[in-house]
């Protein structure tokens, strides 16, 4: 039962009300007001122009920003994701960040802010509606602290809030149809149903994105990669690669994987609005993927009724070998690296040629692997 771990006596009423009011207002006013006044263009826009902008301030600026500073970003960036952060109503950067590094530092544990042991509606929503004030507290974000935007932000952040998130697009519609009805419907596709919209996108990534999925760089914890709800996450879907390694700016690490943050921070970088963009080198990708993968074949070996034929046998030891092999001689070369930077940079350049060919074999030993494991 998904309501047996929760504790009843502690409800945080504010939080609470607001969350399930908003939702209810979604799934009633809504419907109402496009019963009686219809819905046009300007609204369905509205709608997605304000999902993107307060959904990408949280995936782009409280997520990767703020609490992994996976890249470095010029003020005006900053401002905009503190702002539109703000009206995704998650509360401060502070609040987020200094939750979000505890989700990192315990995931799965008892300290982890929103513990997928403790249930999938906990991991979703249970934890706020839970999460009495007195809670509260800014541990782990001191670097955060510094920063007077975040300061400022996390001082008026229910003002923000509510003037960004339910009383601009109110204005917009107003603008657009000069009467009451306009913004009422600004109200409530550009407020309501939009921040329903987004923080359960946001809270899907805590609850599902540790539930469903595949895990191809390590089962180290729950975290879970998926493409399915990539696109409901702003890219945030591949869980299992980003728990692996935070610092990168990308969660859909591979070129095609749907990841449209790491697309806009990528595209502020040639305007001049980020940099300093933090990326983990290709090779200790595949290393963590073959290890990965040579776990799970084993053990799909180890409970498996097939009998694999003596030739597929011997083909597929020999690329468990040669993998093995090249998993060694990377680490190694990868502590030679940190050892002497400067010189082996000199002979990175050389190696280079010589790491891409490798990589291409180690790709293609990993497919028939994978195979395998398919077939199994
Ligand atoms: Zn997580
Ligand atoms: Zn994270």
């Amino acid at each position: 039962m998904i309501f047996n771990r929760i504790p009843t006596d502690r409800v945080n009423w504010v939080t609470s009300s607001f969350l399930i009011g908003t939702f209810v207002l979604a799934l009633t006013a809504v419907p109402a007001y496009i019963w009686a006044f219809g819905i046009n263009w300007f609204q369905v826009i509205l709608f997605v122009v304000m999902f993107y902008a307060t959904g990408m301030s949280i995936t782009l600026g409280y997520h990767r920003l703020f609490s992994h500073m996976t890249f470095k970003a010029k003020w005006p960036v900053k401002l905009f994701t503190l702002l539109f952060g703000a009206a995704a109503f998650e509360n401060s950067v502070l609040m987020w960040a200094s939750e979000h590094r505890a989700h990192h530092k315990h995931v799965d544990h008892e300290d982890d802010p929103y513990a997928i042991s403790k249930g999938f509606f906990f991991a979703h929503i249970g934890w706020l509606l839970f999460k009495l004030d007195s809670d509260e507290g800014y541990e782990g974000v001191a670097d955060l602290q510094k920063d007077k935007l975040v300061v400022w932000q996390d001082r008026y952040v229910q003002w923000i809030a509510v003037a960004v998130g339910f009383v601009f697009p109110a204005l917009l519609g107003y603008a657009y149809r000069h009467d009451w009805v306009g913004a009422l419907g600004g109200f409530l596709f550009g407020g309501v149903a939009r921040v329903v919209a987004v923080q359960h996108c946001t809270f899907f990534i805590n609850s599902a994105c540790h539930t469903f999925g595949n895990q191809p760089y390590s089962e180290r914890c729950s975290a879970r990669d998926s493409f399915f709800m990539a696109l409901f996450t702003f890219g945030e879907g591949y869980h299992n690669y980003h728990h692996e390694f935070q610092h990168d700016y990308r969660n859909g690490v591979k070129p095609w994987q749907w990841d449209p943050t790491k697309w806009a921070i990528w595209g502020m970088q040639k305007v001049g609005l980020t940099g300093g963009l933090r990326r983990v080198p290709t090779e200790k990708i595949i290393l963590a993927q073959i290890a990965q993968a040579q776990r799970q074949l084993e053990l799909k070996l180890a409970s498996s009724q097939v009998t694999l034929s003596e030739s597929t046998r011997t083909l597929l030891q020999a690329s468990q070998d040669y993998l093995t092999e090249l998993n060694n001689r990377w680490a190694a070369k990868r502590r030679e690296y940190v050892k002497s930077t400067e010189e082996a940079l000199e002979n990175s350049r050389e190696a280079m040629g010589e790491l891409r060919e490798e990589l291409k074999m180690a790709l293609a030993h990993l497919k028939f692997v994978k195979t395998i494991e398919a077939v199994l």
